[in-house]
């Protein structure tokens, strides 16, 4: 509405009308007549902001039809009946219908007087019916923000009883957010060290203001459950000023969901404790072997028969992972190419077996092969040599002794098949569609060395020679990783390799 408000008089009688304007526009209102309720509606179309002061008997409509039109069409309008009908329960009536006061007309003339009251009345009436509407759309939409929002949100009451807890916050707590609010916060979350309780972090966000930190939920193991939380006061003008300042406040606590970084943070504190061992037992071995080689006085029969054969195989072991880093920067740089040539698949896995032959012998592992006459494959003969030193190193690392593995070379349609296949412990079922992602270790696994990288690194080459890793595996009994290879390269794979 603008400096001056409209009012608009609906009266049939011309004389009254006149008078009620004349008395309204002495409150300094700009006033407009109109004799018949469809002239009204027809203004409110154009402009509602105005207050309407109407009487019972418009000629066209029946004035409470017109209340109730106005009050659903317009009903931040005021309307203001002013009628001679001096009876409760018109009146009553009226205002049910939608009107906001009622003014009856007296013979001498008084209630024109109270009318500039009435008006001034109706007017501050309307500036709160509006501020609440505001506000309520306000509170709509928060409501709507912040049950959509993943984060999680949480209005706390003093002493840490929640009042308020969103969608995404109970979910994580697997509560019905009935269950959560009338609680305590403490029942769900806690500061990570034993120092610090709640009550403290709540004291300190009364007396400073804020509060951000890390808090976990009860019962989860880290990386689960891990949030970045703010709290915040509301700042509520009564409890801010006097002795209660700075005290019993109700706060406002946004959570933010720091499971993947604290996973992220577990995966490297795992994978450096892990690379450390990998490289410190096979170091062990080529040191203490080498020292005993080169004792001027070895005892005899300390020494084992095969001890070049342990040296170098730690040495590979070593050289594999360091490949592996090497491979996974390229990898992740975008910088792995392949130089094709033809080879014979066969010849490849004969090798293979030759190489682990004495690693698989001396676990108590039968190791065979089966081939079948293939054509030739155009392959990156190092990379493949390393994805099948993966795949058998595995095999051998995962079965136990007594074990068997059977490498096989076969056709399988237009592919050449490579299987592993071992008795080994098998893969759990619901790892399986995990098990080619990076650093993805089977929890039972990590009592064995290894980086996880190994069968990520596996499938990138086959991938970008245009095949691909199968698994099978059955826990207790044994897996079946299979190497599928085209024999004949994807133009765009031979093309990218040249290039690469
Ligand atoms: P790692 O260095 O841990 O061996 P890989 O990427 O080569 O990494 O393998 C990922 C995980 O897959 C291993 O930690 C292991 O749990 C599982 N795995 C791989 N091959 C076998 C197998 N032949 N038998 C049982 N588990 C296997």
């Amino acid at each position: 509405m603008g400096d001056t408000a409209h009012i608009l008089v609906v009266e049939r009688d011309a004389e009254e009308r006149r008078r009620i304007a004349a008395a309204v526009s002495e409150g300094g209102w700009k006033v407009t007549e109109a004799t018949t309720a469809a002239t009204c509606l027809a203004v409110l179309r154009r402009n509602a902001d105005v207050v309407v002061l109407l009487g019972l008997d418009t000629p066209d409509m029946d004035g409470r039809e017109l209340l109730a039109r106005m009050a659903s069409a317009h009903p931040e309008t005021p309307a203001v009946v002013v009628t001679a009908v001096d009876d409760v329960a018109v009146a009553i009536d009226a205002m049910r219908r939608g009107a906001w006061d009622y003014v009856v007309k007296r013979p001498d003339g008084r209630h024109l007087e109270d009318l500039r009251h009435v008006v001034a009345r109706a007017l501050e009436r309307q500036a709160l019916v509006r501020e609440r509407n505001r506000y309520r759309e306000e509170v709509e939409a928060l409501a709507i923000a912040l049950r959509g929002t993943t984060d999680g949100v949480a209005i706390l009451e003093p002493l840490g009883r929640i009042a308020f807890v969103n969608r995404a916050l109970a979910e994580a707590w697997k509560q019905p957010e009935s269950a959560v609010v009338g609680r305590l916060l403490d029942e769900f979350v806690q500061v990570p060290g034993e120092a610090v309780a709640l009550g403290d972090v709540l004291a300190a966000v009364a007396e400073r203001g804020r509060w951000s930190g890390e808090v976990r939920t009860r019962g989860v193991e880290p990386p689960q459950g891990v949030w970045d939380v703010t709290l915040t006061p509301i700042a509520c003008p009564e409890v801010v000023t006097g002795s209660a300042a700075g005290r019993s406040q109700t706060v406002v606590a946004i959570f933010r969901d720091m499971t993947d970084k604290a996973g992220l943070e577990q995966m490297r504190a795992d994978f450096l404790s892990m690379i450390t061992h990998d490289i410190k037992v096979p170091l062990t071995v080529i040191l203490g072997y080498t020292e005993m080689l080169t004792d001027p006085e070895p005892p005899p029969d300390q020494i084992p028969p095969d001890i070049l054969t342990r040296i170098r195989e730690s040495g590979e072991t070593i050289h594999a992972l360091v490949c592996n880093f090497l491979d996974l920067s390229r990898i992740e740089a975008g910088r792995m190419s392949i130089d094709p040539r033809p080879v014979d698949p066969a010849a490849i896995l004969a090798h293979a077996v030759e190489h682990y032959g004495s690693s698989a012998r001396r676990k108590g592992l039968t190791l065979e092969l089966e081939t079948e006459p293939l054509p030739p494959l155009l392959v990156d003969e190092p990379q493949l040599d390393r994805v099948i030193a993966n795949l058998l190193g595995n095999a051998i690392k995962y079965t136990p002794s007594g074990g068997r593995i059977m490498l096989s070379a076969r056709l399988e349609g237009d592919d050449v098949a490579l299987g592993f296949e071992d008795t080994g412990r098998g893969i759990p079922p619901d790892e399986l569609p995990h098990l080619f992602e990076k650093y993805r270790r089977v929890r039972e696994a990590k009592r064995t060395e290894g980086t996880g990288l190994g069968l990520f690194i596996a499938k990138t080459i086959v991938a970008a020679h245009g095949g691909d890793i199968r698994v099978e595996s059955k826990v207790g009994s044994g897996s079946t990783f299979t190497i599928l290879l085209p024999v004949k390269m994807p133009e765009s794979m031979a093309a990218r390799a040249a290039v690469g």
